[in-house]
């Protein structure tokens, strides 16, 4: 093949990119290509920063290999096609992905393709196992219980990593295209987009990961691997990350989860506005007040406003005070769990469809928990995975002078603080102590 276009959607690298690898591989000439779609702009300004580090990193890798990040703005589909056309490409790769949007982008760019008699070919790169690629037996195209999907998961042949591409040759006489400023974010502590930095924090995780079966709960020790912005924009690859971790089977577990979440999503693409199990969706309460408290981490119950604080000042939250929010939400506060899932939405750098819906839609009782009707007391979280309170006084400010774990009892805490006391509904000590 003389020439290939390489479309970038949320595969932001050039280690174990089978398309890219591919293309380089059988094309003299390629464009790798990013089109920024402007009506996805402003869905998260905190992830459009982190977007766009990784997309000028991404430029920084790929004129390091002779070639650049050749940038357009406009509907995908129509700037793919027409570059293609402008070069004479035989072919166009781009990793499979999920989502309602994606998988509409990918239609139409068949369509297109088969229009102009351009090969289309999508390759895997966003998960370890392909969503779809292990189904239960006896039927059923996805696993809607985790524990059986992991054990196929484990049991089931990976595909082996592509080599980074030495050097990569454009077609003579392509302009690049600016990269836009990169835009501030709503959230000051953000942690930096792009490959370089993923992949150096791949490497000093090693110096963790041997914790991780015994921290990865511990709220104040922060012992996870916080690779999730990582892998949402492919800074990382999934596949990569389980080769280094091998033998680490609590990280690898998580994984799982992730790649479980897009064969669920794969199977159900409404993940997002419908519940997946339509008897667990209650009668949500309409509460526009207590939902403002709960988005600005002041609903009185001071782990709760950790969480939601966290997520404000970082753009990423720790998993178990995930758990903890969106059971208070959905579970004491009664509010719909769409609610939970566009809020998360907006402000994760990590916040994708398949993760941050199923999640949600598990913590509901709507989704893949095989007990939905499991209740989260937050206190008793509280007590059990922050202990002695330094989670919450690191990000409750208004707390730092109460002591030990007795930050986390609403009922106890000084009434002089400049904190407020819990919601109408969440004044009784009783409240708490319901199971
Ligand atoms: P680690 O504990 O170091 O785990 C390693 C990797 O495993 C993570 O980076 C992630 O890719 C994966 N992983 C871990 N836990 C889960 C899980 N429960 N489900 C799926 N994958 C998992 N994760 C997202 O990536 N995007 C989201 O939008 C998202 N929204 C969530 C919403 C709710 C309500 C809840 C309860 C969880 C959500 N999660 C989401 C899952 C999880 O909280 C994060 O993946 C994790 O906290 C990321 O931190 P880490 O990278 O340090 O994880």
């Amino acid at each position: 093949m003389n020439t290939a276009v390489v479309l970038f959607t949320r595969d932001l690298r050039v280690h174990d990119h089978p398309a890219l690898a591919a293309a380089c591989a059988n094309a003299s000439h390629v464009v790798p290509l990013y089109v920024l779609d402007p009506s996805l702009a402003d869905i998260s300004p905190t992830r459009s920063r982190f977007l766009h580090q990784s997309l000028a990193d991404l430029r920084a890798a790929l004129r390091d290999r002779g070639a650049d990040l050749v940038v357009r703005t406009g509907d995908p589909v129509a700037e793919t096609i027409k570059m293609a056309l402008s070069v004479n490409a035989e072919g166009i790769g781009l990793s499979a992905d999920v989502s309602h949007y994606a998988r509409r982008r990918e239609e139409r760019l068949t369509d297109e393709c088969e229009r102009h008699r351009i090969a289309l070919k999508l390759f895997p790169g966003l998960t370890i196992v392909d969503p779809g690629a292990v189904t239960p037996g006896g039927g059923g195209s996805s696993y809607r219980v985790f524990s059986p999907y992991h054990r196929a998961w484990l049991a089931s042949k990976w595909r082996d990593e592509v080599a980074t591409p030495g050097r990569i040759t454009l077609p003579p006489d392509i302009p690049a295209g600016p990269l836009p400023a990169i835009p501030g974010g709503e959230s000051p502590d953000a942690v930096n987009g792009g490959e370089t930095e993923g992949r150096r924090r791949l490497s000093a995780w090693q110096r963790h990961i041997d914790g991780y079966a015994d921290a990865h709960n511990d709220m104040a020790a922060d012992e996870t691997s916080r690779f999730s912005p990582y892998l949402r924009w492919g800074c990382l690859s999934p596949l990569e990350v389980a080769k280094v971790c091998e033998g680490h089977e609590a990280f690898i577990r998580q994984l799982c989860w992730r790649d479980f979440y897009y064969q669920v999503a794969l199977a159900f693409p409404h993940l997002s506005t419908r519940a997946y199990r339509s008897s667990g969706d209650l009668t949500w309460r309409d509460d526009a007040s207590a939902l403002s408290h709960w988005q600005d981490g002041l609903t009185g119950v001071p782990i709760v406003d950790a969480g939601m604080r966290q997520l404000q000042a970082e753009g990423w939250m720790h998993n178990r005070a995930r758990l903890i929010t969106a059971a208070f939400l959905t579970k004491h506060l009664g509010i719909d769990w769409r609610h939970g899932v566009q809020w998360f939405f907006r402000r994760l750098l990590d916040g994708d469809v398949p993760n941050n819906s199923g999640n949600w839609q598990w913590v509901a009782g709507t989704g893949n928990d095989t007990r939905p009707y499991r209740r989260f007391n937050p206190i008793r979280q509280a007590q059990r995975f922050d202990p002695d309170g330094v989670y919450v006084r690191r990000y409750v400010p208004e707390l730092k002078a109460v002591e030990g774990g007795a930050v986390h009892m609403p009922w106890k805490l000084p009434q002089k603080l400049d904190y407020p006391g819990p919601l109408e509904s969440h004044r009784d000590e009783a409240v708490w102590l319901r199971p």
